[in-house]
């Protein structure tokens, strides 16, 4: 981890440094995907999560999953454009790599807040013309859709699939669907939203209460556990493709899944299209 210090250095100072002492949600969730970039910190208190949580490992990796699968879904429909908001750290199944599997002229913008994500992603795409990464707040949308790594690279005349992938749910904000609303109005029909947001399905008001006491320590202090309806409103103004609004494991999987499989997913995923 040491050897990317140099890189945040030059990151945008607005954020904040690296903080390797208090534990942050794109760390812990690339310790639960099985990555290896993350600290001492972030492994303590992934680790605190997972003893009132057992099932968040599980959540992890069926959220990964759903990412891969919405993406190669607006990939096959056609839309050439992407962007990721709250990307996280690169790991397995990163969303140009699906995206160009199907597509190798697709572009994807990613945006995240984290020193850490954004430093890595940089590394990873050196060179690549067709994937950039941006540093700035989802919260802030006119920022995003301004920067140069977002307005330089995505032609908003055309389809663009956002995404917004597990961070609904724990940025600070009352109003996430009037949020969604701002990107939506940005794309032209055509365009997609990929979302999934947490929703206590196996989970009990224990583990969800446990679970929100550990965020409280880390730099997204606040879990939002949603209801299908309430996230269901985040994709006003969007069709849902087939087979709606679900738990996220459910989302056209490559297999069957049970339906106590299904609970584990303990968030809703969805995709919708733009008229
Ligand atoms: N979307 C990826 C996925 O589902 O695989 C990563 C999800 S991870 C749980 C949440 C990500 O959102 C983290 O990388 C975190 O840094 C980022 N994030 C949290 N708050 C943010 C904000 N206000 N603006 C941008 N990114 C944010």
């Amino acid at each position: 981890m040491r050897e990317h210090e140099e890189d945040v250095v030059r990151l945008d100072p607005q954020f904040g440094g690296l903080d390797e002492y208090t534990p942050n949600i794109a760390r812990m969730y690339d310790y639960f995907l099985g990555g290896s970039t993350n600290f001492a910190a972030d492994r303590a208190a992934a680790e605190q999560l997972l003893r009132v949580f057992p099932g968040n490992t599980e959540w992890a990796h069926i959220n990964r999953a759903f990412l891969g699968r919405g993406v190669r879904a607006c990939a096959e429909a056609g839309i050439e454009q992407f962007l990721d908001l709250g990307s996280g750290i690169p790991t397995k199944g990163n969303v140009h790599e699906i995206a160009q599997q199907v597509n190798p002229a697709a572009r994807v913008a990613y945006v995240d807040i984290e020193p850490i994500a954004v430093s890595h992603a940089r590394h990873l795409l050196d060179g690549n013309p067709n994937v950039t990464m941006t540093q700035a707040d989802v919260r802030e949308p006119d920022t995003v859709l301004a920067a140069p790594g977002v307005s330089g690279l995505l032609d908003f005349t055309r389809p663009v699939a956002v995404l917004a992938v597990a961070v609904l749910d724990i940025i600070d904000t009352s109003d996430p669907a009037t949020l969604v609303t701002a990107y939506r109005d940005a794309c032209p029909g055509g365009s997609a939203l990929v979302l999934s947001h947490s929703a206590a399905l196996d989970a009990s008001t224990d583990e969800v209460e446990g679970a929100q006491q550990v965020f409280e320590s880390t730099t997204t202090p606040t879990l939002h556990a949603r209801d299908w309806s309430e996230i269901l409103a985040m994709f006003d103004g969007y069709e849902l493709l087939e087979p709606g609004l679900v738990p996220s494991a459910q989302w056209r999987p490559v297999e069957p899944v049970s339906e106590e499989y299904a609970a584990r997913s303990n968030g809703y995923g969805a995709v919708g299209m733009l008229n």
